[in-house]
């Protein structure tokens, strides 16, 4: 998927491992999980007196060298990238946020957006100077410690939080980890031979040479230190993590509810050509998510299996510049067609989503000046209707193009021969069936919107859209 990618959100790490380098640990769990913010990274470690914290605004390679992780020397740490969806990209947004009351400190990562900000903000009497979500719960949790044991304050702030939070936490001793009672954002646990990792996504475990061992429940407080790693229930479980993980914002390398994501979407693929077949010469995907969907649907329609778009990996996000001409030319810059594999034939071309239209409308356009014949565009999700509350930022309701269009409209507009999307009920079978959370197709939020948080969003455009 290109320009108008959902932008992802964030990828969290921690360590507590006495005797590793935590902080190079750290780094290369963080380094796994670019995919899930470009904007800053951050590390905290302790040495079990002190928490150092080293953020700067970048990817995790230009933030950290060898001389920084040198100087983050401990037996447990956390990081964090970040892609902002509240706040703005400033180096004070960037996380772990640090508190300290000079005697005690707290440093915290968070993937997620909590819908109840105003309410909490209010608890720390009077305007807060927190710019964002998770410094807000930073402020909860510091404004609690005292003397007592920072699960203690956990337990009594976490379940204050509506929407969507994992967490990693750590005081000068401690490493913990949380996730909201819906698990909306994954978040799991590995062990290493000398202590634990928990990561947002498995392929992080895998790069430390962790061996995954569960996912952190919803509604779970884990702490891990000398005394092992224990387990609280700050809430009852009502899981509906996002869909969205599995059809484009994970790596196909992780695990999510213990389903391979790439064979998540390859299954995509294979339901998709059930239910949308047509006559063509080649499948393509829409690098690189869209590649597993594509063999699927190949593997299924019998159609042979290709390349047909090359993607350059060295352009940047294009999702960084910020006016939609650039977007418009950031899509060229990354995707570029394979014209002697495309000539003159009928494409099936599979990307995840369709958000604006405009990166497909491109797509199209640029297969058929390359030669191809046909141009059959197939979705691995249903249209894109409603904005997400839960830590991914998509556009708002008047710019999503499905929120006004039909498909037919929408297939009209971005010049395909056919355009068809997997249905509701095929993307969650594919997904490895169960509850998730699925509101930006259905509209119906798992956790309740406050009105004042969707009420500019939630709205549809008078009119139809003109393109
Ligand atoms: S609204 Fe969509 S993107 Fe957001 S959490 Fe739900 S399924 Fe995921």
């Amino acid at each position: 998927m290109g320009a108008e990618s959902p932008k992802e959100e964030c990828g969290l790490f921690g360590v507590w491992a006495p005797g590793e380098d935590v902080a190079r640990l750290t780094y290369f769990g963080l380094f796994a999980q670019q995919h899930r913010g470009q904007e800053s990274a951050g590390i905290a470690v302790s040495d079990g007196r002190n928490i150092l914290v080293y953020k700067d605004l970048g990817l995790v390679s230009q933030v950290f060298n060898e001389a920084t992780l040198a100087t983050l020397r401990g037996d447990l740490a956390i990081g964090h990238t970040r892609y902002s969806t509240t706040g703005s990209t400033t180096w004070e947004n960037a996380q772990p946020v640090f508190k300290t009351d000079g005697r005690r400190s707290v440093a915290l990562g968070h993937n997620g957006n909590l819908v109840n900000v105003a309410e909490l903000a209010s608890r720390l009497g009077g305007p807060s100077s927190a710019t964002t979500d998770s410094d807000l719960v930073t402020g909860l949790i510091a404004a609690e410690l005292g003397e007592a044991p920072l699960d203690e304050v956990a337990l009594r702030v976490l379940p204050e939080l509506r929407g969507a939070f994992s967490l990693v936490f750590m005081d000068e001793r401690s490493l913990f980890a949380a996730r909201d009672p819906n698990g909306v954002r994954p978040l799991s646990i590995g062990r290493l031979p000398t202590g634990f990792v928990v990561a947002s996504e498995t392929c992080a475990l895998d790069i430390v040479g962790a061996t995954p061992i569960r996912e952190v429940e919803p509604g779970e407080l884990v702490r891990i230190d000398d005394r092992g790693l224990s387990s609280t229930r700050f809430a009852d479980a009502t899981p509906t993590p996002c869909v969205f993980e599995v059809v484009y914002l994970s790596r196909p390398d992780s695990r999510l509810q213990g389903r391979s994501v790439h064979e998540s979407r390859r299954e995509m693929g294979r339901i998709l050509a059930r239910e949308h077949p047509v006559e063509a010469d080649l499948v393509i995907g829409v690098p690189t998510t869209g590649h597993a969907a594509a063999q699927g649907y190949a593997e299924v329609s019998g159609i042979p299996y290709g390349e047909g778009l090359h993607k350059n990996g060295y352009v940047g996000r294009t999702f960084i510049q910020p006016s939609q001409s650039l977007r418009d030319r950031g899509v060229k810059l990354k995707l570029n067609p394979l014209p002697d594999s495309i000539r003159n034939k009928r494409l099936v071309v599979v990307d995840d989503s369709i958000v604006r239209g405009t990166t497909t409308k491109q797509i199209v356009a640029a297969l058929r000046e390359a030669g191809a014949a046909e141009v059959h565009i197939r979705i691995t999700c249903p249209p894109v209707r409603w904005p997400c509350f839960y830590g991914i930022d998509m556009p708002t309701r008047q710019e999503l193009i499905a929120a006004d269009l039909d498909v037919e409209q929408i297939r009209d507009y971005v010049g395909a021969d056919s355009l068809g999307y997997l249905s509701l009920e095929g993307m969650v079978e594919a997904a490895g069936g169960g509850t998730f959370c699925r509101a930006c197709f259905d509209g119906r939020y798992p956790i309740p919107v406050p009105a004042g948080v969707g009420k500019f969003v939630l709205e549809q455009r008078p009119g139809a859209r003109t393109g």
